[in-house]
């Protein structure tokens, strides 16, 4: 304990997990934070370069990140006030042994960037196999139940993926009869690219934990990839921001001893220096951490140990004779294969028979491997694509690119190391939780997928396992948007049944309304209350109803719900958040509209998790009564829109006793598309509804009796 009573903290490591640790430790307690390196961030490492366009602020680590798949990191984002925008993701394959050149995520232009792959049939049959990779890859995962959604904080999700004997990408390709071509130009390519490994070792991946990655970011489709972002001003800014809001930042301070005390930690950096602390989270990699324990125990050595990385040296340059010689095939991530490859690549691929080839291109090649050159790929990332630079230059980070780029456009030399996946250090990783002891907690995104959201949950495992609470702000009014959802019903009585279609929510402010006129329009006749008010004094008057003020200036409202689209709105529920003037959640309504013309509003006053229950009061689905309770989430909304109702403790005809809950739920990520995309969501949604509930009905389930419902005030 400092004199102030906070507990002492160190966080050793500045990379993503330390820094998300340190962040949350920092609430509650007094934190050092111990970096060997000269700057903070690890793989979030943005190179201030200085150009004719100005200073560009390239991030040669850390890239992308989107808002499906990475919710610590943004909260921790949106905590900090970090910006991000939007990127573009693409991925090309150049493959000089056979010629073939082509780009994913850019159209058909990008597919048939050479001319002469529109004539190769093993360019279609590539092209081909994609979708039943696809099929096949699912089908795997759903072999097993739903795929798992990496909610286990800070470890490799328990998904079975790392049972002995899980099948690895090598055999699950060869059982499905992929051939050679789409082996090497689309499989290991995809692999390589995404976790910067050898082609060769990508194979090795255990198939459904990988495949478990794929699914979760969107990839094992030709649709719903999630839209990928990055930090304004380079993810440099997030760290920053980070180490500001910290008592003491040591760089270049190597940790090397970490001493378990009976009433403490000792830490002693490469000056000699030692600080006992109440608590320490070790953020490096497992190799280094394991090297700094004074003491480890065997199952520490045994799991550290077992987790290999992966050097890479990465080269950032202006070179763009390391991009696809074909203009089309271009794309943010370059994954090159060079000429004096595809001996080794046929060996790995096992079963390579003739590949779509085209001599010419080879032969124009000029990429081929200089002396002193890596026998492995390239990946480039073109940063002037991904970071929308302000500049015609393409700056370009290379990693394997030694002996490739010129020389003389080298702005930058780094090293960067990658967690190595195979059935052995998966399954080592998944009894990380275990290698924690009170005092001490490990971290780094090597405790899930290798990316930075791994990262940072890992580290907000680590900060809770240490007893440091990330308590969520409760003064943090929502920002309006738009929000692309997933509308999920499930049904357990008498059978179980899911359905589920995807939907455009908003969020708006009630005092800032958008108006599109006939696309999209909020109308107080759509909601709660008189028609002839404003939607904004409707929710009021039913609050004052209710005995709750929002305070002189009248507080904030926000609302999710859908708009009047095109003449016709319909929104089965609607949330409203309702702040007062302190910025303090004063409550939240739920109204909720059934197709025969009703509503009914629940005031609710959520938990800190935005928990609430309520007494159900209107008929909703002809399948139900009015008895049972609801359980209600609604989050205050971030970046993330979740609004759930379960029903339980209802009776239903076929059902013992009560019947089993019934849920719904709406989930979602914000969004940039136009308006005009959006356009119908509501429509779309009450014809689905009534649909399902015609098939429910078709089905003989017994519809219950619908009672009058008027609500005083609301309708
Ligand atoms: C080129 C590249 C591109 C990538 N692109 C993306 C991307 O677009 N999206 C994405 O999600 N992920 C991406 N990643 C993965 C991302 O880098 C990792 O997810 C994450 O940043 C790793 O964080 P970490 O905290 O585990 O480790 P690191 O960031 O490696 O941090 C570990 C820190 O510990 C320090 N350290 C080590 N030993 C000691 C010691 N003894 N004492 C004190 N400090 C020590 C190190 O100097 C380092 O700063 C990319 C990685 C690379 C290399």
């Amino acid at each position: 304990m400092n004199p102030a009573g906070q507990r002492r903290v160190a966080v050793v490591g500045s990379g993503v997990a330390g820094l998300t640790a340190a962040w949350i430790a920092s609430r509650t307690a007094h934190v050092t934070l111990y970096e060997a390196d000269a700057r903070l961030g690890g793989h979030a490492d943005t190179h201030r370069v200085t150009t004719a366009d100005g200073e560009l602020a390239i991030d040669t680590g850390f890239i992308v990140h989107n808002r499906r798949t990475y919710p610590t990191l943004l909260r921790l984002f949106a905590e900090l006030d970090v910006a991000t925008q939007p990127s573009e993701m693409s991925l090309s394959v150049s493959d000089a042994g056979t010629g073939v050149e082509y780009a994913g995520a850019l159209g058909v232009r990008g597919l048939f960037a050479r001319p002469s792959s529109l004539a190769s049939r093993d360019h279609w049959r590539m092209l081909l196999e994609i979708p039943r990779f696809h099929r096949r890859a699912r089908a795997l995962l759903a072999s097993s139940g739903p795929s798992s959604e990496p909610d286990a904080i800070g470890s490799v999700p328990d998904d079975g993926s790392a049972a002995a004997g899980d099948r690895t990408l090598r055999e699950f390709l060869a059982e499905g009869g992929f051939s050679a071509g789409f082996v090497r130009h689309f499989m290991e390519p995809l692999v390589a690219a995404v976790w910067s490994c050898d082609p060769a070792s990508s194979l090795d991946y255990p198939a459904r934990y990988l495949f478990t990655f794929l699914e979760h970011h969107g990839m094992l489709g030709v649709f719903g990839s999630p839209e990928w972002r990055t930090v304004t001003g380079g993810s440099a800014t997030y760290v920053a921001a980070v180490a500001a809001g910290l008592d003491d930042v040591r760089l270049e301070a190597k940790v090397t001893s970490i001493r378990e005390l009976a009433d403490g930690v000792e830490v002693t950096d490469g000056s000699g220096a030692t600080t006992t602390f109440d608590a320490v989270v070790v953020a490096t990699h497992p190799a280094q951490a394991l090297a700094m324990l004074e003491s480890p125990t065997a199952l520490q050595r045994e799991v550290l140990g077992a987790l290999p990385y992966s050097t890479n040296s990465a080269l950032l340059h202006t070179d763009t004779s390391l991009l696809p010689s074909a203009p089309n095939a271009r794309a943010s991530w370059n994954f090159h294969r060079p000429a004096t490859e595809p001996a080794k690549a046929q060996t790995q691929a096992g079963r390579l028979r003739s590949v779509g080839s085209d001599p010419s291109a080879r032969g124009a090649d000029r990429r081929v491997t200089k002396p002193g050159a890596p026998e492995g790929v390239t990946v480039t990332y073109d940063l002037t694509r991904l970071q929308r630079l302000p500049t015609d230059t393409h700056y370009l980070v290379t990693l394997g690119g030694e002996g490739l780029v010129d020389p003389a456009t080298v702005i930058d030399r780094m090293e960067y190391e990658h967690p190595l996946y195979t059935p052995e250090s998966v399954a080592a990783a998944r009894r990380l939780p275990q290698v924690n002891t009170p005092r001490v907690a490990f971290a780094g995104a090597y405790h899930g997928w290798g990316f930075h959201e791994d990262g940072a949950r890992s580290g907000l495992a680590a900060a809770t396992h240490l007893g440091l609470p990330w308590p969520r702000p409760t003064h943090v009014a929502p920002r309006p948007g738009r929000f692309e959802t997933t509308i999920r019903h499930t049904r357990r009585t008498p059978y179980t049944r899911t359905f589920e279609h995807s939907s455009t929510f908003w969020l708006v402010d009630l005092d800032d309304l958008p108006d599109h006129g006939t696309l999209a329009r909020f109308e107080a006749r759509d909601h709660l209350g008189s028609p002839d008010r404003s939607l904004r004094d409707n929710v009021e008057a039913f609050l004052a109803d209710n005995g709750v003020s929002l305070g002189e200036r009248g507080g904030r409202i926000l609302m999710a719900a859908h708009p009047r689209s095109l003449g016709h709105c319909f929104n089965p529920i609607s949330v409203f958040w309702c702040f007062d003037d302190a910025g303090a959640q004063a409550g939240v309504v739920v109204e909720v509209h059934n197709t025969y013309g009703d509503r009914h509003a629940y005031l609710v006053h959520p938990d800190e998790q935005g928990r609430a229950r309520t007494a159900k009061a209107m008929y909703v689905s002809p399948f139900h009564g009015v008895d049972g309770t609801y359980d209600v989430a609604v989050p205050v909304p971030t970046d993330r829109l979740h609004v759930a109702v379960t029903l339980r403790g209802h009776s239903q005809p076929g059902a013992e006793g009560a019947a089993a809950p019934f849920s719904a739920s709406l989930t979602g990520t914000r969004t940039d598309v136009p308006v005009r995309r959006t356009l119908g969501a509501a429509l779309r949604g009450s014809v689905l509804i009534r649909a399902h509930g015609t098939w429910l009905w078709a089905r003989r389930l017994p519809v219950r009796p619908r009672p009058r419902h008027r609500q005083e005030g609301v309708r």
